[in-house]
């Protein structure tokens, strides 16, 4: 059990060194650290990031808090990092959060940063930039967290483990899976700082409490047709012109599945990603293919890969009851993981009840509790037993273009994890 008895003196003086101007440094820092060489995208058929330059970053800094420090990587230029407060005795918690970002896209679209999706921005209470919500916005409050704890002269007595994954994006192969499968890593709780914040249309904000996360899949249609001379448009079957019938009744797809204690934003459902079909320096005739990436997300609990592939062959059959020709293949798009939607973690019990306390404490409410609809290394943690939840000042639903994080949310978050930290591991006063 934890025993929290810090003069009130040193934790106010501990919250205090919190501030928006040191966050800011650092997250500035870290949001420009390594890219763009650390964008690594979902897409399975698309090469990975490299994560090594960021890495090296936040190895320094871990270091130089007094961490043990391991570089860990399953492939070259990949090292996750996982720094050790080696404490008294138990408990042990994980901070985690990862060092790839989402590739920022077309720049040119970036009008809130000049074009230049890393060069972070101050507007007001914003932060914009690739990586500020998801997820460097967020590291930042975790090293700052664990620095303001360090700096005031108290000591966890538990063991720290902050662990700084690579390959978050493509759902954890080289990071989080490797660590826990190949590794040993291990813990007695887990906090992944990433995305849970909201901001209301009035500007009220805040940041939710994921108890659980929902899964997701990648599926592949597929439909053959026969070519003609696009003259002769009459002789083809155009398998374009029948994945778009198809594809327009993506909304009856009904994935089976128990209802769970807590849905995500959106229940189980199908989405289109990607359509390609007709081949370049092929315009003289009709395509001869077409192929639809579709992404089934909102899983919960008891949805299998072999569930959710029965429920698309269960659609496609019925629509082709009507109309033959949308009897489409379908298969997990090559190299995509099929990831689980997590069970709800206990409000009551730690990891969860620490954040609660501290949210309470600094905001004066609950945090709202949820399941978050996104994958997170969370997921792989409480795969593995170790109870696990997501909670950070990125905005949950950040958009693609002109990424953003609120300031003032980032700093209050930081204080909510110092105190949360020490709830659980608890504290040798200064
Ligand atoms: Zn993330």
């Amino acid at each position: 059990m934890t025993n929290r008895t810090v003069d009130p003196r040193t934790e106010a003086a501990m919250l205090g060194s919190i501030t928006a101007e040191r966050w800011l440094g650092l997250a500035e820092e870290l949001i420009q650290a390594g890219q763009p060489a650390a964008e690594n995208p979902l897409d399975p058929d698309l090469p990975p990031g490299s994560e090594e330059g960021i890495a090296i970053v936040v190895a320094a800094k871990l270091k130089a808090m007094g961490f043990e420090v391991h570089l860990d990587a399953k492939r070259p230029g990949r090292p996750n990092v996982v720094g050790i407060l080696a404490g008294e005795t138990s408990p042990s918690l994980i901070l985690n959060d990862h060092l790839d970002t989402y590739p920022a896209g077309d720049h040119s679209l970036w009008t809130e940063t000049g074009g230049q999706p890393f060069t972070p921005t101050q507007k007001g209470d914003f932060l914009f930039a690739r990586g500020t919500s998801d997820t460097r916005g967020n590291l930042a409050c975790t090293l700052l967290a664990v620095q303001a704890i360090l700096e005031s002269g108290l000591r966890p007595i538990g063991t720290l483990k902050c662990v700084y994954t690579v390959d978050e994006e493509k759902n954890g192969p080289d990071g989080s899976i490797y660590l826990l499968d190949e590794r040993g890593l291990t813990a007695d709780y887990e906090i992944t700082c990433e995305p849970t914040g909201w901001t209301r249309p009035d500007g009220s904000w805040g940041m939710s409490l994921a108890l659980a996360n929902s899964g997701h899949y990648l599926v592949e249609l597929e439909l053959v047709g026969m070519q003609s001379h696009l003259w002769r448009p009459d002789l083809a079957v155009n398998p374009v012109e029948d994945m778009t019938r198809l594809l327009s009744r993506i909304d009856s797809l009904k994935l089976s599945h128990t209802p769970p204690k807590m849905y995500g934003g959106t229940p189980p459902r199908a989405t289109v990603l990607r359509i390609q079909g007709g081949a370049p320096r092929e315009m003289q005739f009709t395509p001869g293919w077409c192929r639809a990436v579709v992404g089934l997300v909102g899983l919960v609990p008891g949805m299998t890969e072999e569930s959710v592939l029965a429920d698309v062959r269960a659609w496609i059959a019925e629509c082709a009851k009507d109309d033959a020709r949308l009897a489409a293949k379908v298969r997990g798009f090559p190299g995509a993981l099929f990831v689980s939607g997590t069970m709800e973690q206990d409000p009551e019990a730690q990891p969860a009840k620490a954040i609660r306390n501290a949210y309470r404490t600094l905001l004066g409410e609950e945090p709202i509790r949820y399941r978050k609809n996104a994958f997170n290394d969370t997921i792989r943690f409480a795969e593995r037993g170790i109870p696990a939840v997501t909670f950070g000042p990125g905005e949950d639903g950040w958009p693609p273009i002109n990424e953003y994080i609120r300031i003032e949310k980032s700093v209050a978050g930081t204080k909510v994890l110092a105190l949360a930290i020490l709830d659980i591991l608890g504290v040798r006063p200064a």
